[in-house]
């Protein structure tokens, strides 16, 4: 079981946005959104970035609006191809 754990970053999970209230949670802000996707793109679940659910729906919304921004990916796949594409 432990073996498991050290999978996922050490520190203890605590909702980040809670315990730095001057971090703000905005699509303008990629930076730090980007921490609470995986490489794909993908938004990580809540029990793995230990947000607390307030916050994870904030994240969740702006991350999507991110997306529609152009600032961030939707899928790994999808960037590559766009690359891919501009190259030829
Ligand atoms: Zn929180």
């Amino acid at each position: 079981m432990t073996v498991f754990r050290k999978k996922f970053a050490p520190r203890r999970k605590f909702c980040r946005f809670c315990a730095d209230k001057d971090l703000p949670i905005d699509y303008k802000r990629p930076d730090i959104l980007r921490d609470f996707v995986n490489e794909r793109g993908k938004i990580i679940a809540r029990r793995i970035t230990g947000a607390c659910s307030r916050h994870q729906r904030r994240l969740t919304v702006e991350i999507k609006r991110a997306r529609q921004m152009a600032l961030m990916i939707y899928t790994a796949v999808h960037a590559s191809e766009v690359k891919k594409k501009s190259v030829i």
